[in-house]
């Protein structure tokens, strides 16, 4: 048998032994190494009797002991769930060498859990079909949708959070060259012309489905039109560059599109462009140039797919394949970039990462995981329909990716001061760090009590309601009956009880606690952007930001600053 497996076969006892107070069982370990791989199936016989002398090793040692081999082991082994079905392959893109995606945000705002879908399932296609995957910043619009200078930088940020490491970048506005000389290409050869028509008139040549005046003018004098569009013989509004498709087509949106116009608003990257290129007319040019193979993208654009393939048939090139997915909606959460970008602006949100947004930077600021994003993405699937994502669900995932790091701590919302009478002894109180992880040890919290009276500070939820007579247990401490409570105070007066653990059918509610002299302020951010403030356990002063915990009876949450005075979390989730 190699070492290997040998030294699996003992960490899982020592686990086994952790879990059932130091006693390991053979067939439990036998059954989780076959859960884990199921090819030992055939070699039972061989591994029983080596499963048997470990766990007999192992139960020889102490608890302590264990938990100190187990550590060196690199602690309890976290067995991944098999991920669930791979997605259906994308349809073949003959005539193409390679499968290449692309993922285009336009950089005015931040990505948000909507941006998230095409950008992830670009990634997993790129990957998952040994493809390319290419970073395009679509920013050719300067009046209508302005780039603004510092989207950029997020939407890198944002990608390189989830995992999204593009094969190449690219920035439209450095390729203005390149779509001018295909312009001028599609001018000379007459598949495109420079049209003076204001827009109403134009407007009702299209509804007509006649040509305009300047259709068929000879295509020198469209070039000389171009011309003066672009050293500012012409001015913004009077003239744009058609593309021709066909006058009569069915749908009035692809008659004879613009292709490219005159702005002289300001570019936060590049000076001295006053033609700019409109989306399908940049976007089909790249996508040949960068020989593009499927594209992912919103149901918006199915128009475009259309209005874009004439120029993939000027160019004499096929077109990619456009698979196109459905908007995502996040139960109760703004997703809409213009919505966000103006509730900025007017000071109603505290920045992309304020936990009412369904920016990635908000989800990632409450904790939640990039993985849980993708497998959210990657149920949605390559799905038309809208899809709404439930909080629930996110909470679910989440909570399955970090439970495992999560350290449990005691939190006291808005306190009460609990005065505990006839407590007999010192109690040592005994707080694991984490349910399934021994190994991770514990906080030793000591009450003394003077002349057999103590004081904790315990939440008012569970104290507030409770008539006299009422018995609690203070988790992992003692059973109280309460005296009296005062409100006004907020005081409650108790006595000691016992101190075993009452049976579960006694009812007998299990309440969180921490020390006065032990206690730190902690203020909690709230999904609503509330704060909620109590008392935390000092520990807390302890863990690097970024942490994830949970708040016993309270919820996970991301340790956000720490000073000695104050802790700030903000809560994720349930
Ligand atoms: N910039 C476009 C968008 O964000 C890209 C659409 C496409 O992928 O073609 O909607």
């Amino acid at each position: 048998m190699s070492e290997e497996l040998r030294n699996l076969i003992e960490r899982l006892a020592l686990e086994n032994a952790l879990a059932f107070n130091g006693v390991a069982k053979a067939e439990a370990v036998l059954g989780k190494l076959l859960g884990m791989n199921p090819d030992l199936r055939s070699k039972v016989r061989e591994l029983i009797p080596i499963i048997q002398e470990v766990t007999e090793k192992v139960n020889r040692l102490t608890v302590a002991e264990q938990a100190e081999i187990l550590k060196r082991f690199g602690g309890i082994l976290r067995v991944e769930k098999p991920s669930k079905q791979e997605l259906p392959l994308l349809p073949e893109a003959r005539d193409f060498p390679q499968v290449v995606l692309r993922f285009a945000p336009n950089p005015d705002g931040p990505l948000t859990l909507g941006n998230a879908r095409p950008a992830v399932l670009c990634d997993y296609y790129a990957r998952r079909m040994n493809g390319r995957l290419i970073l395009r910043f679509e920013d050719t619009s300067p009046s209508v949708k302005p780039p603004l200078k510092e989207a950029y930088d997020w939407i890198i940020e944002d990608l390189e959070w989830l995992g999204i490491h593009p094969d190449e970048v690219y920035y439209q506005s450095d390729r203005l060259q390149t779509y001018y000389k295909y312009a001028e290409k599609f001018i000379e050869k007459g598949f495109a012309y420079v049209c003076l028509c204001k827009p109403e008139e134009f407007r009702s040549f299209e509804k007509r489905g006649e040509p305009c005046p300047h259709r068929d003018q000879d295509p020198s004098l469209s070039l000389s039109l171009w011309e003066k569009m672009l050293n500012g013989g012409l001015n913004p509004g009077e003239a744009v560059v058609r593309v021709k498709t066909d006058m009569k087509h069915p749908n009035p949106a692809i008659r004879d599109w613009p292709a490219l116009r005159i702005d002289v608003a300001k570019h936060p990257r590049v000076v001295g462009f006053r033609v700019w290129p409109l989306y399908n007319w940049s976007c089909a040019i790249d996508d040949y140039e960068m020989r593009v193979s499927h594209v992912i993208r919103g149901k918006e654009h199915l128009t475009n797919e259309v209005r874009q393939s004439y120029v993939f048939k000027y160019l004499n090139s096929p077109q990619p394949v456009s698979i196109h997915i459905g908007r995502v909606r996040l139960e109760g959460s703004v997703l809409s970039k213009s919505r966000i970008m103006r509730g900025l602006a007017e000071g109603a949100y505290t920045g992309l990462d304020d936990p009412r947004l369904g920016t990635l930077k908000a989800l990632r600021r409450r904790g939640f995981k990039p993985e849980v994003i993708r497998r959210v993405v990657l149920e949605m699937g390559l799905n038309i329909t809208e899809s709404t994502v439930k909080w629930e669900n996110l909470y679910a995932y989440n909570r399955e990716a970090v439970d495992w790091e999560a350290e449990r701590y005691y939190f006291v919302k808005n306190p009460f001061t609990m005065i505990v009478r006839s407590i007999p002894q010192q109690v040592e109180a005994r707080l694991v760090r984490h349910p399934s992880r021994p190994e991770l040890g514990y906080r030793n919290i000591v009450l003394k009590p003077l002349n057999g009276e103590a004081q904790l500070i315990v939440s008012s939820k569970d104290v507030e309601n409770l008539a006299p007579g009422s018995r609690l247990r203070l988790m992992s401490l003692f059973n109280i009956e309460v005296e009296h409570v005062d409100p006004h105070s907020k005081t409650v007066k108790a006595f000691f009880k016992s101190l075993e653990v009452p049976e579960k059918s006694s009812g007998i509610k299990l309440i969180h606690w921490v020390l006065p002299s032990d206690a730190v302020k902690t203020v909690v951010l709230m999904p609503d952007a509330s704060l909620v403030e109590g008392l935390g356990e000092s520990h807390l002063t302890r863990l690097e930001p970024g942490r994830i915990i949970q708040l016993v009876r309270f919820g996970f949450c991301k340790v956000e600053k720490v000073s000695k005075n104050v802790v700030n979390l903000v809560f994720s989730h349930p």
